[in-house]
């Protein structure tokens, strides 16, 4: 069967890359269900240095009066470079967001709460940019550890080393003019 090979070798798009028709699976009122690794999501991707860690989470389409809507509900964890010490942090990810679906940006003024306007022009969208708009929206820009999960390998000490070595420096002569004096 020499044309195996090539069946299986062909590139196989996840299902979350599909693009969707926003008014049939909105009428259908369609859940689709998502495990997507960050690295894979390309603006996502493109706007971090590095990026890891996965969302899990399902997309329930449904109807507003007039507009397709999506709940986009994920959980899961991104792995970003902290930008003070350029070491991975763990961010917890935990998003429950209500989107109105536009085939045009002209309707954004006009989404009621508590939806958020997203574009999905020519009338489709995929689970994966859904996903990628609600993580590009929640994401620090500048990745950071917290408090909870300090700086492991941050030269912490670099700083306030300088200022002990100063006060050290002067305080001898301090000390020692101290010293003469009470003699
Ligand atoms: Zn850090």
């Amino acid at each position: 069967m020499p044309d195996s090979d090539t069946y299986y070798t062909r590139p196989m798009p996840p299902p979350w890359s599909k693009p969707l028709d926003i008014e049939r699976v909105s009428r259908g009122e369609a859940a689709f269900e998502f495990d997507i690794a960050l690295e894979d999501l390309a603006r996502v991707a493109a706007r971090a240095d590095q990026v890891g860690g996965n969302v899990a989470g399902i997309v329930r389409f449904a109807r507003h009066d007039d507009t397709a809507t999506a709940q986009v509900v994920m959980h899961g964890t991104a792995i970003m470079r902290c930008q003070k010490c350029m070491q991975p942090v763990s961010l917890p990810v935990s998003s429950s967001v209500r989107l109105a679906l536009l085939q045009d940006a002209g309707g954004a003024g006009a989404v009621p709460e508590p939806f958020e306007p997203v574009l999905a022009a020519g009338g489709c969208i995929s689970v994966g940019e859904l996903v990628e708009e609600e993580l590009l929206l929640s994401l620090p820009i500048v990745p950071l550890h917290g408090a909870d999960t300090p700086c492991g390998l941050a030269p912490a000490g670099a700083d306030e080393d300088e200022t002990p070595a100063e006060a050290v420096t002067q305080r001898p002569f301090a000390a020692l003019g101290k010293l003469l004096s009470q003699k």
